[in-house]
C-alpha cells in the first residue's frame, strides 16, 4: 500500500515520498509527515545479524514506497560504502556500563553522515521519478555538522548546487574549517553575523516565498532543503535505531522482545523522533530520553508543557544543539494535536508571534514517552573526564550532554532498563573542549597539536576528515548579514527579482 504524506500545516496538501523529499518543505511552512506510521514486517529475530545495509532497506522500503527495491538498494549501497570507516557503518561500544551507538564514521564524522550521505541519491533518485528538469538548489542553514556533511554528500552531483549558511561566530574551528575547505564546483558556504537560529529562519523564508519561487523555476531552479525537516533526513535516521536493536541482542545486552530506553542529545529533534518512530513501529523502545545542553528549551517544554524561546542563546560547547526553535517537534505537536492542521498552526502561530505556546494536559499525556534532562558546561565536561579516567572512553562534547543527562534520569527513576546512548560525533571533531575537559592545561596548545594528543590519550587513530583539513587552502570567504541571505543566493544563481 502506497504511504503518503501530509503537510502539518495544510489538510489538503498530500505527496507522495518521492515528492516530499523533492519538496523538503510543504507549502505554508509545514512539515510533511507519514499520514501513518508502518509496522516492522519482519520478526524481532531477523534483525539480529543483519548487516547495516539489509537493516536500512526492511526500514526504508516500509516509508519511501514509491521507490522500487533496486532504486532503495542503489541509493543504500551507494550510501553505506567505504565512505565510513568501520564496516559496521554504526558500531556499538560498551563503556562505564553503558552502549554508546558510534553514529559517526562517515566523511565528515558526525551523526549527520548517516542521513547526508543518502539524501543525494534519495534526491536525484526522486528528481529522476517526477520528471523534474530544473537544477536542484539545496539551501542549508547548519549549526556546524549539517553543513558539511551535505556539502560532502552533495559535492559535484550533478544537476545540484548547495549554499549552505552557517552562523560566523558559532561553530568550532574545526568545523568551520571543515566547511571552508569544500571542493566541488556546486558547493558555497556563506558565514552569516548572526545564530543558528536566525540561518533556519533566513532559509525558512526564501522556502515559503512563493514569488522568489516563481524566479527561480523561470531561471531553471527549484530548492530542496537538506536540514532535518526533510523526510528523506528522517528516514534514514530511523534505521539506526532498528540496528542497534539487533546489535544489543547480538551482544546480550536485553533478550529478545526485551526494551531498551534511548538516549539522544537533542537540538533540532530530528534525531530523536526518529527514534521515536522506530518505536511506533513496533521496535521494543521504552523510554526516549531527550538531552538538551544549557539551551534547555525542550528540557523546560517536558516538565511544563510550555515551549518558550524567549530565553537568552547560549554559546556552549556542544554547538550543534545550540538551538531554541527545535523544528522537528512540530512533527510531535501536530500528531499530539489529534492530526489537525488548523491545531498545530495555532501552535505555530504563537511561536512565530509571541515565541512560546502552552500546549493541553490532554497532549501532555502523549508525552509519557518522553523524559527531558539537560546538563551544564560543567557536568559536560565532567563526565568525559570521568568516563575518560574510569573506562579509557572519550567522547565528544554533544555525547557527553546525553551520558550526563543518561546518569541523571537513572538517578531519578531508578530504571535500569539497558539504554543505547546516541553518540553524535567523533571527539576529534570538538578536540579543543574535548581536551580541555579532560585538563584545562591543554588550552595553550594549537588546534591540530590537540588532535595529536588526543590519540595519545584515546588510542583511536585521527580520521581520514580530520588528516584532509590540516593542510587544506581556505576556499570559501563569504560573509554577509542575516538580512542579505537571499542576495547572496540571487548572486550565486545569477539572478535578481524584478
Ligand atoms: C545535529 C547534532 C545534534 C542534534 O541532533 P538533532 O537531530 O538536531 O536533534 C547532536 N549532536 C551532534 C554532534 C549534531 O551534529
Amino acid at each position: 500500500m502506497e504511504l503518503i504524506y501530509k503537510s502539518t500545516r495544510n489538510d489538503n496538501e498530500t505527496v507522495t515520498a518521492s515528492q516530499a523529499i523533492l519538496h523538503g518543505l510543504a507549502k505554508e511552512g509545514g512539515l510533511y509527515v507519514p499520514s501513518y506510521i508502518p509496522q516492522l514486517d519482519i520478526p524481532l529475530e531477523e534483525l539480529v545479524g543483519k548487516s547495516y545495509q539489509e537493516t536500512a532497506y526492511e526500514v526504508m522500503k516500509l516509508f519511501l514506497t514509491d521507490f522500487t527495491k533496486e532504486e532503495l538498494c542503489y541509493c543504500i549501497n551507494s550510501a553505506y560504502d567505504d565512505k565510513f570507516d568501520c564496516k559496521e557503518i554504526a558500531p556499538v561500544k560498551k563503556a562505564d556500563g553503558a552502549n554508546y551507538l558510534e553514529l559517526f564514521h562517515g566523511a565528515t564524522i558526525a551523526f549527520k553522515d548517516m542521513a547526508l550521505s543518502i539524501l543525494p541519491y534519495l534526491l536525484t533518485t526522486s528528481a529522476k521519478k517526477n520528471q523534474v528538469e530544473n537544477e536542484i538548489v539545496i539551501l542549508t542553514a547548519t549549526s556546524g555538522d549539517t553543513g558539511k556533511a551535505a556539502l560532502a554528500g552533495f559535492a559535484d552531483v550533478p544537476g545540484t548546487k548547495i549554499i549552505v549558511f552557517y552562523p560566523k561566530n558559532g561553530v568550532s574551528p574545526i568545523q568551520e574549517k571543515q566547511m571552508v575547505t569544500q571542493k566541488g564546483k556546486n558547493t558555497y558556504v556563506i558565514g552569516i553575523k548572526g545564530n543558528f537560529d536566525d540561518a533556519q529562519t533566513g532559509v525558512k523564508k526564501m522556502f515559503s516565498d512563493e514569488a522568489f519561487g516563481k524566479v527561480l523555476d523561470q531561471a531553471g531552479y527549484q530548492f530542496s532543503s537538506a536540514n532535518s525537516i526533510n523526510i528523506g533526513r528522517l528516514v534514514p535516521q530511523i534505521v539506526y535505531y532498528v540496528y542497534a536493536y539487533g546489535v544489543m541482542v547480538k551482544n546480550g545486552e536485553i533478550k529478545l522482545h526485551e526494551p531498551m530506553n534511548v538516549v539522544v542529545p537533542t537540538g533540532n529533534f530530528g534525531n530523536i523522533l526518529a527514534a521515536y518512530y522506530a518505536k511506533q513501529m513496533g521496535l521494543p523502545i521504552a523510554k526516549l530520553i531527550c538531552a538538551s545542553n544549557e539551551n534547555k528549551v525542550l528540557f523546560d517544554f517536558f516538565q511544563s508543557g510550555c515551549y518558550d524561546r524567549n530565553r537568552e542563546f547560549v554559546l556552549t560547547s556542544s554547538p550543534s544543539m545550540d538551538i531554541l526553535i527545535s523544528s522537528n517537534l512540530e512533527r510531535l505537536i501536530y500528531k499530539l494535536a489529534g492530526e489537525s492542521a488548523a491545531k498545530n498552526m495555532e501552535f505555530m502561530n504563537d511561536l512565530a508571534s509571541k515565541g512560546l505556546y502552552q500546549i493541553t494536559d490532554e497532549m501532555r499525556e502523549g508525552l509519557s514517552d518522553f523524559w527531558g534532562g539537560y546538563a551544564t558546561e560543567e557536568e559536560t565536561a565532567g563526565v568525559i573526564k570521568e568516563v575518560y579516567e574510569q573506562a579509557g572512553y572519550i567522547m565528544d562534547t554533544h555525547t557527553a550532554v546525553a551520558a550526563k543527562v543518561y546518569k541523571k534520569y537513572k538517578e531519578a527513576t531508578k530504571d535500569m532498563t539497558p539504554a543505547i546512548i546516541a553518540s553524535t560525533a567523533s571527539p576529534y571533531k570538538f578536540t579543543r573542549s574535548v581536551m580541555n575537559a579532560i585538563d584545562p592545561a591543554y588550552d595553550v596548545k594549537g588546534d591540530f597539536e590537540l588532535v595529536d594528543e588526543l590519540n595519545r590519550l584515546s588510542k583511536v587513530a585521527v580520521p581520514r576528515a580530520i588528516e584532509e583539513i590540516r593542510t587544506a587552502p581556505v576556499l570559501h570567504n563569504t560573509v554577509c548579514e542575516t538580512e542579505k541571505m537571499q542576495e547572496e543566493v540571487e548572486k550565486i544563481l545569477g539572478i535578481r527579482e524584478a
